[in-house]
């Protein structure tokens, strides 16, 4: 962004306004997606409905499953929330990033003794308990099947129990909910993780915008990072091409003259999180030594 349209934004005091939730399963990994792209979300007090977020940045607290429409309705420019809340909301936002956690799916369940087994068992006509009305009936009916929908507004589990369902629509993550009670997951309607959103009018796509646009690289670097690791370690140089495939990081390792490292060298690289344990046994292999591995805060590639 230009230094003139900074100084526009700070002269007419305008902020862009940010909805995040207030609580449940997506308010921690949000503030401290916030907190690690730099922007620390200030509150003053527990009940606070907004804070800072410094400079050009507000955020206000608000139910995850309001906040697509208050980003629709242009009341935020910005907000935070699960896919699963976007795509029932029925609202038109842009999906500017996938933020990685939340991570979750829409799945269709029976009880463990039903004898439906696919969705193709489902009877025209069977009662379908859910607090995702317009998501399921939209899935029932892409599969060519009429169901009464039993609109709930949580615990749609119990509903199968009570005979007030012969089948849930629910969010389901480990599936335990299910197994304890008694439930068997019949397939999956839609997967859903936490996403950034933007309200149509303003960002008009990802990076016309550029105030969106740094927003978005910021947290971008930081979801990034979360996935991968630096690793140093000292390795024979004569080495160097086989340490080449085992680190093949970003741009390949950068090595390092050690000073009276003689046939030593030191590589720096990024490596998934994932293949910290195998790296680091193929490094051993090959003679490294003094090898340490940290976390990364942001990755800007
Ligand atoms: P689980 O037992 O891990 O399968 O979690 C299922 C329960 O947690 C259900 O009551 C869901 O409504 C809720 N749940 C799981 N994941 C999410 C999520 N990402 N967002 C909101 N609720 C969720």
């Amino acid at each position: 962004m230009g230094p003139s349209y900074r100084r526009a934004f700070f002269i007419f005091g305008y902020k862009m306004r940010i909805a995040i939730p207030n609580k449940g399963r997506l308010a921690d990994d949000t503030r401290e997606l916030l907190d690690d792209a730099g922007l620390t979300v200030n509150v003053r007090g527990e009940r606070a409905l907004s804070a800072s977020l410094g400079g050009l940045f507000e955020a206000i607290f608000v139910r995850a499953e309001d906040i697509p429409e208050f980003v629709a309705d242009g009341a935020a420019d910005l907000g935070v929330t699960g896919w699963d809340l976007v795509a029932e909301s029925g609202r038109s936002v842009f999906d500017l990033l996938d933020l990685g956690f939340g991570r979750c799916r829409l799945s269709v369940a029976v009880r463990d003794d039903s004898d439906i087994r696919t969705i193709a068992d489902v009877q025209s006509g069977s009662r379908v308990a859910t607090a995702f009305p317009r998501s399921a009936a939209r899935y029932f009916k892409d599969n060519d099947i009429i169901v009464d929908i039993v609109p709930v507004s949580g615990a749609a589990e119990i509903a199968p129990h009570l005979g007030i369902a012969d089948i849930i629509v629910d969010l389901v993550s480990t599936g335990s909910t299910l197994r304890v009670n008694g439930l068997r997951e019949l397939c999956t309607v839609s997967d859903s993780t936490a996403r950034l959103i933007g309200r149509t009018g303003l960002t008009n796509g990802r990076s016309a915008d550029p105030i969106v646009g740094d927003f978005i690289a910021a947290l971008e670097s930081v979801v990034r990072a979360k996935g991968q690791r630096y690793l140093m370690a000292n390795v024979p140089r004569a080495l160097l091409p086989q340490i080449r495939t085992i680190l093949p990081g970003l741009n390949g390792p950068t090595v390092i003259d050690i000073l009276n490292g003689g046939e030593h060298v030191a590589v720096h690289a990024v490596v998934r999180a994932a293949d910290v344990y195998r790296t680091i046994s193929d490094l051993r292999a090959c003679g490294a030594t003094g090898i340490l591995v940290t976390r990364i805060e942001r990755l800007v590639p």
